[in-house]
Order: C-alpha cells, then sequence, then structure tokens
C-alpha cells in the first residue's frame, strides 16, 4: 500500500472556542493529516460554519458527533476518516470517545480524558479490546526540550532522582469570569460539564503528567491541600500537592489559575544525586541542566549535540524557536505515523510511540481523585504540640 494522508474527523473546536484551532494546525503542519470532516460546535449551525471555514465538503459538516462516525463509517473506505479528534469540554469526551471505537475509529483525545473516572476505566477497556490508537493531547510532552530532559533522566547523568518539583500556576480565574460571558470558563466552573475538579484537572493533570513524563517515575502517595479561592465559586482554583514516587523521591505538584498576573507558568525541576534541571513552558526551546561539579549547562533544540529523541521532534536549525503547535504537531505526527504504519501492516519507529495514551488520561483522572480525597480528609495532617 502506497503513503498517504491520513484523515481526520473533528468534535468541538467551533466559532469562538479555544483549543480546537490549535489542534487543526498542528495535525496539518507536516502534511501527514488532512482534516475531512467535523461536527464542530453543540449548535448545528456553527458546526456548518466552522465547515466553511476550513473549506469542507458541506455534507461533511455535520450536525452532531453521532452523526458524524455514522455516517463516516458508511463512506467507502478510501474516503472516510481515519480518526476522531475530540476537542469539547470534559463532559463530551467519554460519549465521541466510546463510538469512534466502537465503529473502528482512532481517537486523539483532549484532556482530562473524561468527566469521571469510571468511564476513563472503560475507554482503557475498550482500547485494549479493540487495540485502537489512542492519543490525549497532555501535548507539552511534545516539546523537544521536555524530550531532552526525559533523556538526560533516562541516561542516569542526574544520578538517583531525588526531587521533583512540577508547577502549573495560571492567573486567568483570578476574578469571577464564569457567568459573565466567557465561554471556556464557564464549563470549566460548573461540576457538570468540567467533573468533580475545575483547577487540578484541568491544567494539574499536566502538571502530573509532566513530572511523570521527564522522570519516568510515578506517584505513589500524595497529600493535597485543594481550595476555592474566589468566593463562591463551585470548583477549585488552587490545589498544592506534597507527592511521593515509586523510587522514594519526594516532590511538589501544584496547579493554580488564581496566581495573579501568572501566564502560562508549566515549570519543572528535578533534582538527582548529582544533578538538576529546569524547563519553563513560556521559555520552551531551552532547557537548564544544573551540576553539583560543574557549570551550569543551557540545551537548545536543534543542535548537533541533542538526543536522537529531541532531534526527531525538532523540525527547524538551531535559534529558530518552536512552539505549542509544534509540541502539539509531535502528537499528531506520530499518531498520524502509527496509523500509516498499521495501514500498511508494518511496526512503527519507537520513537512514534511516544506520546501520551489513554493510561496516561486515566493516571490523570486518578490524580484527580486521589487529590480531592486527600484534601477532604483531615488524617493527613499531625497536631503540632504547644
Ligand atoms: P471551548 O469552550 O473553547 O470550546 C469547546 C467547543 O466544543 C465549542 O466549540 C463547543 O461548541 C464545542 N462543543 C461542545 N459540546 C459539543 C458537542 N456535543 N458536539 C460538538 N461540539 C461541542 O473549550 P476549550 O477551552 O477549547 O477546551 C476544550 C477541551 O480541551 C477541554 O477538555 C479542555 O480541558 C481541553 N484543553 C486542553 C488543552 C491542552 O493543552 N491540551 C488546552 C486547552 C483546553
Amino acid at each position: 500500500m502506497t503513503k498517504r494522508k491520513i484523515r481526520m474527523g473533528m468534535v468541538g473546536g467551533g466559532p469562538g472556542s479555544f483549543i480546537g484551532k490549535f489542534h487543526v494546525k498542528a495535525a496539518h503542519l507536516d502534511g501527514q493529516t488532512e482534516l475531512v470532516c467535523g461536527a464542530f460546535d453543540i449548535d448545528p449551525a456553527n458546526s456548518k460554519l466552522q465547515g466553511r471555514e476550513y473549506y469542507l465538503d458541506p455534507s461533511r459538516a455535520y450536525d452532531n458527533f453521532p452523526e458524524m462516525i455514522a455516517r463516516e463509517k458508511e463512506l467507502p473506505e478510501n474516503v472516510r476518516m481515519d480518526f476522531v479528534s475530540i476537542t469539547t469540554p470534559n463532559y463530551v469526551h467519554y460519549e465521541p470517545a466510546r463510538l469512534a471505537l466502537e465503529n473502528g475509529f482512532h481517537v486523539v483525545s483532549d484532556k482530562p480524558l473524561t468527566n469521571d473516572t469510571e468511564d476513563a476505566r472503560k475507554l482503557v477497556r475498550l482500547v485494549e479490546d479493540t487495540g485502537l490508537i489512542f492519543a490525549v493531547t497532555h501535548a507539552y510532552t511534545g516539546y523537544p526540550m521536555v524530550k531532552e530532559a526525559r533523556h538526560i533522566v533516562q541516561s542516569g547523568k542526574l544520578g538517583k532522582i531525588r526531587k521533583v518539583v512540577s508547577e502549573y500556576p495560571q492567573g486567568w480565574l483570578s476574578e469571577p469570569m464564569e457567568g459573565i460571558g466567557n465561554m471556556q470558563a464557564d464549563w470549566r466552573l460548573d461540576p457538570a460539564r468540567s467533573g468533580k475538579s475545575n483547577c487540578m484537572g484541568d491544567i494539574g493533570t499536566h502538571a502530573l503528567n509532566l513530572a511523570e513524563y521527564v522522570t519516568g517515575l510515578k506517584v505513589t502517595q500524595l497529600c493535597a491541600d485543594v481550595s476555592t479561592l474566589v468566593e463562591g465559586r463551585r470548583l477549585d482554583d488552587d490545589g498544592n500537592v506534597l507527592v511521593r514516587f515509586d523510587n522514594g523521591a519526594r516532590g511538589i505538584i501544584y496547579a493554580s489559575q488564581i496566581s495573579a498576573g501568572e501566564e502560562n507558568g508549566l515549570k519543572i525541576r528535578v533534582y538527582g544525586e548529582k544533578g538538576g534541571l529546569e524547563w519553563i513552558q513560556v521559555e520552551p526551546n531551552t532547557l537548564t541542566v544544573k551540576w553539583l561539579d560543574k557549570p551550569v549547562e543551557v540545551i537548545r533544540p536543534g543542535n548537533p549535540w541533542c538526543s536522537d529523541i529531541a532531534k526527531y521532534n525538532t523540525r527547524f536549525p538551531a535559534g529558530h524557536p518552536e512552539g505549542l503547535i509544534e509540541a502539539f504537531g509531535n502528537v499528531y505526527r506520530n499518531v498520524a505515523t502509527c496509523i500509516q504504519h498499521r495501514l500498511e501492516g508494518k511496526q512503527p519507529p519507537a520513537e512514534a510511540l511516544d506520546f501520551p495514551t489513554v493510561h496516561d488520561g486515566l493516571r490523570g483522572m486518578l490524580f484527580i481523585d486521589a487529590v480531592l480525597e486527600s484534601s477532604e480528609s483531615d488524617s493527613k495532617w499531625l497536631d503540632f504540640p504547644n
């Protein structure tokens, strides 16, 4: 079979939405994937409008996702979509993912995986039963310098990892943005549409995923304090978590949307016996490595001394900055490469398998459950004798 473009259908990403546009741009970045259809909006008229924006065949801008999946399945094999990309609010992740998998379509879904953990477990079982590809867009792990950081930890150069600090402060919910026409704030702070957590689900799961990806370690115990600091809000807007990892390392994971003035300050610091490293999302092309016995190293992508995995995830020569679309693009390129190899009956290269999966999505859901349970419990605090 000769190579062909991988065909994408999209759920969500209608007019005025946030992340859907990133998915579309990222999917097209390397020319491997093509958007062919969508159910872009909760309002069918807006779905049609968005389809026109993307110059789609009007008959493939569907009124809703069940119709999209049913109609696409009826199309000839050489026309129908290969995978569904889900960019809707959290409460509309499970159903399109379930329907896609049950009808033989691969899935790329945004995070958190579902509105509740039971649905996440069902998706894991469906992926295992169908053998279909399922990526979750914890796309920060797509940055070349995050890959480099993981490579350095894996190489053992830092020694045994002892301490990990992964933080995600934002300031955009410092004031009550919900209820005043901000569509992103409205659903995020509504338990029916967001799930049982806002902040820890929305960005705490990214901080967890980044910590576990870079270190290769798993969080095994935690002690959390999750809060709602803007009065009248129905879900959390801040959370601080002490964590213990499976190798005995200690750490802190925190997420906040009331850290006034912060943009998207996702940052990770990892410390081993011999040195540490630091990466921050607002400067994604810089990785700082700190040593006990020599000066600080600054690593940037596109240089010959970068690891093979960082090079594989870099598109431009050194000094030409890459950003969030490229990081998302690395997830999409890996998914497209895996689908392509499957079509050709071949095994994909190992580097193409390096994307967050449904299992990472489930870990995010378990994290939400655990931090809320820990936060609601008093037993974790010891009384300080007076
Ligand atoms: P948004 O409110 O900006 O957009 C949601 C879109 O989904 C809208 O166009 C809406 O009409 C559409 N929609 C809602 N119900 C639908 C339905 N039943 N069928 C079809 N379309 C429907 O939301 P957003 O901020 O773009 O977030 C969307 C998802 O992406 C969320 O799960 C969020 O957590 C996630 N997200 C991930 C990242 C990341 O870095 N990976 C960043 C931002 C958002």
